[in-house]
């Protein structure tokens, strides 16, 4: 059996990319983010929470966020919402030890009330189908938030590999009408989704970076709100 290779991300701050094992120490230590640290100024300072956030089933999917203590878990939820689980407004929750079996958390509950050393939470985002994520936070410093945002994103996985089912190239596109009864992954390059049969659930869609693709409604576009 051959070892899956680790995933792969980017630091926002220097542009470097890296295996997901690496990107903690490095954002600790990156010299382009500690200068947009020692540049923040004029904001209170306060605690900020470095959370790890992954999807629960693919660890292929990731961000590393700083979140400030002021900021709430409805802050979050919009996060999580914009950049990889919206689409067609469903309802999600907070819970603390362990998915649906765990206790509720309010989204009125500011960061500082709530995370501690080794906090996990876990977000569901739709109660059928549902998508469930895991918050790590996995460091905490003092000082002044680097955006006028609540949330600042630090790292995120680059986009996973696919190869297309029929001609082994690199994918950009899915068809959920493989994925879903075809017990195939649907994955096709440009040329095989042109000329792809399937149209039961609409032309083949862009893949994009987010752990809900092909779950409901979801066709991206996976980008980050700020
Ligand atoms: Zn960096
Ligand atoms: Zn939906
Ligand atoms: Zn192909
Ligand atoms: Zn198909």
């Amino acid at each position: 059996m051959s070892r899956k290779k680790q995933s792969r991300g980017a630091c926002l701050y220097c542009g470097q990319e890296m295996a997901k094992g690496g990107m903690l120490k490095h954002l600790t230590v990156c010299a382009a983010r500690r200068k947009t640290m020692a540049e923040a100024k004029g904001k209170e300072i306060q605690p900020l929470y470095h959370l790890r956030v992954q999807d629960a089933w693919a660890g292929d999917f990731w961000l590393d966020l700083e979140m400030r203590g002021s900021a709430t878990l409805n802050d979050l939820d919009k996060y999580l919402r914009a950049i990889w689980l919206e689409c067609c407004g469903h309802m999600s929750r907070f819970s603390i030890g362990g998915g649906w079996g765990g206790r509720e958390i309010a989204k009125k509950t500011r960061a500082d009330q709530i995370f501690r050393p080794g906090v996990e939470l876990t977000h569901i985002y739709d109660f059928g189908t549902s998508s469930e994520t895991l918050i790590k936070m996995v460091d905490a410093r003092e000082g002044q938030p680097t955006t006028s945002k609540p949330i600042a994103l630090m790292a995120r996985n680059s986009m996973p590999e696919a190869v297309c089912i029929e001609c082994g190239q690199p994918a950009a596109w899915l068809c959920l009408e493989c994925m879903h009864e075809g017990d195939s992954p649907g994955t096709l390059c440009d040329l095989h989704a042109q000329e792809h049969p399937h149209d039961n659930y609409g032309e083949p869609m862009p893949l994009v970076n987010s752990p809900r693709v092909g779950m409901c409604g979801y066709t991206g576009p996976a980008e980050p709100p700020y």
